[in-house]
């Protein structure tokens, strides 16, 4: 399985990753990603999914799929099995089983066992409350619990009853003893294990303590023996917490932890919290609402596996901000879709046309490929009757400069077909246009008409033979590039009113039996794809936007 289409850029953790195979520090390169089953995976994740499972198929190493499931009360077997599939719908195996922190349960009980004999864990009766006060701030040192100086024996004795059930939640916490004084606050005396009665989804009431983030990853990667631990830059400060917990251990390894910029993609939100918010306030019709930037949300729009995994390549990695506009992604999808989906016409919203000098028999349809360049697309018949559908934005009574589509008296090259003259505008009481009276050039099929240039060329569909369909119009869900960065106001202010417009269009005949997840371009309308839950092949046809093709907020939609 190859993950690039295009050759990796060269970047830091590469770098690092060749000079310790070629210093024969590592032979083989093992990673991981370590998802939190506590919602659905979004863009961000899939930057590090393509990074890490990236790395392993370049150097031919293995990653891993591990759940970090340690906070057994948001975390749910939807939301892991919903990961994994997004995984692999991405293009990427793991290597071997599913693994999961919850797996090590004993074994990390154990080293904390190991770290109380040692005299470098404590238990500690203090409220969460009073460790804040006592662990001080960045300018202030923090002092050191009453609890501090137990005895390992006692220790022993409170962290077995811990296990045991015997304190109610929140009355102790295991601590790890490092240094209530350092510089750095993750290391003073961080809590390593905390008692909680939770159900969890993998050992249901076995456990009534659970350990925490930072004691159980680095043990965790220790025990798949990871030789590159990449996180995010907000775990700099943690690293010598995990380089610590690592060095007081018999563990099989020490893997080197690495932290590169998140990224944050404008106009939009990629944190797992908001996104629930998103879909618990209705914002959204769910995870996988196709405005929504998780990669079951992006999927269901149409955006390809291939699109994300060339935008993760193209935003690059490295250790500073990694802020990146939408119409990044836009247009990987966009250029990914250019060769990958059939061409064909759909009318969005209908204006009918009434040919007055159709003649049955006369008045022929032409054939017309699926895509200009992909003949193995195949094609199909155009159909043409007496009555067709416009665009109801391709006519105008007063043409801008420039206009190049239809007007009272001018004439417009309907694709794949006829030279087409409007004749008569017909209006409703109010002034509406309700209908044109065209009529065709009939020496105009398949060739320039004689003595004088059309410019214009505009979709359509015989209305007779048109199949109607739900089409949804998404754009984007904020109108800021930054909903969540003013603290003051909640992000869900600026959520874009217009994201969704649901439309009933024309499409034609050719794409009636589309399984679900198939991808068409709309000719001059932009890339749209079969919905994969409410399409129905040969049925209620119903298609989202993916993307419009051109980049309509940055520039002028043509
Ligand atoms: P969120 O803040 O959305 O809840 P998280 O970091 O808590 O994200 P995890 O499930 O812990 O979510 O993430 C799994 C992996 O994905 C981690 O290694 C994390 O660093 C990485 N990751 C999460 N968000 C991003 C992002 N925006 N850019 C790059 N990597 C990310
Ligand atoms: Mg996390």
């Amino acid at each position: 399985m190859s993950s690039h289409t295009q050759a990796p850029i060269p970047h830091f953790i590469r770098n690092i990753i060749e000079a310790d195979l070629a210093s024969g520090k590592h032979t083989d390169i093992v990673t991981r990603f370590p998802p939190e089953p506590n919602g659905y995976l979004h863009i961000g994740h899939a930057k590090s999914i393509c990074l890490n499972f990236g790395l392993a198929l370049d150097y031919q190493g293995h990653c891993n799929l591990r759940f970090d499931d340690t906070n057994p009360e948001k975390e749910s077997e939807e939301y892991a099995r919903a990961i994994q599939e997004d995984v692999q719908w991405l293009g990427f195996q793991w290597h071997g089983e599913v693994r999961w922190a919850s797996d090590y349960f004993e074994q990390l009980y154990g080293f904390a066992v190991e770290l109380i004999k040692q005299g470098k864990a404590y238990v500690d009766d203090l409220s969460a409350e009073e460790m804040r006060e006592y662990r001080g701030t960045l300018t202030h040192p923090g002092k050191p619990s009453p609890y501090r100086e137990r005895s390992v024996a006692e220790n022993l004795d409170l962290f077995q009853r811990m296990r045991a059930g015997e304190f109610v939640d929140g009355a102790k916490v295991l601590r790890a003893k490092i240094d209530m004084a350092s510089g750095n606050i993750n290391l003073r005396d961080p809590a390593i294990y905390r008692i909680r009665r939770a159900h969890h989804i993998r050992t249901g009431d076995v456990w009534c303590i659970y350990p925490m983030y930072d004691y159980t990853h680095c043990i965790s990667d220790a025990l798949e023996c990871i030789t590159h631990s990449l996180c995010t830059l907000e775990f700099e400060d943690h690293r010598p917490l995990y380089d610590w917990v690592l060095d007081q251990l018999a563990v099989p390894s020490h893997p080197r932890q690495i932290e590169f910029s998140r990224l944050e993609l404008r106009y939009t939100i990629t944190s797992k919290r908001k996104l629930l918010q998103l879909v618990t306030e209705q914002h959204v019709s769910g995870w996988d609402d196709p405005r929504m930037p998780t990669i079951i949300g992006m999927r269901r729009r149409g955006y390809t596996p291939q699109g994300i995994r060339e935008f993760t390549r193209r935003i690059g990695i490295s250790k500073s901000e990694n802020v990146v506009d939408m119409a990044v992604l836009e247009g990987c999808i966009r250029e990914d879709l250019e060769a990958r989906a059939a061409r064909v016409m759909a009318v969005v919203k209908p204006l009918k046309v009434t040919i007055s000098n159709f003649v049955a028999g006369e008045s022929q349809s032409r054939e017309a490929g699926f895509h200009p360049e992909h003949p193995e697309f195949g094609s199909r018949m155009v159909p043409f009757s007496k009555e067709i559908w416009i665009e109801v934005d391709d006519f105008t009574e007063n043409p801008p400069a420039g206009w190049q589509r239809l007007t009272p008296g001018g004439e417009v090259r309907l694709r794949y077909s006829y030279v087409m003259r409007c004749d008569e505008v017909v209006k409703d009481v109010a002034g509406n246009v309700i209908e044109l009276r065209c009529s065709i050039d009939q020496d105009t099929l398949g060739k320039n008409p004689a003595g004088r240039k059309v410019k214009g060329v505009i979709h359509w569909l015989s209305a007779e033979h048109a199949l109607p369909a739900e089409i949804r119009l998404y754009d984007r869900l904020f109108t800021v590039p930054e909903p969540d960065s003013d603290k003051t106001r909640d992000f869900c202010e600026f959520i874009n009113p217009a994201s969704l417009t649901v439309v009933q269009g024309w499409v034609e005949p050719a794409v009636r039996d589309a399984a679900p997840e198939t991808h068409y371009q709309f000719e001059r309308l932009g890339y749209f794809c079969t919905d994969r839950h409410e399409h129905q092949s040969g049925g209620k046809l119903t298609f989202n936007r993916t993307v419009t093709l051109k980049d309509s907020w940055t520039k002028d939609q043509g």
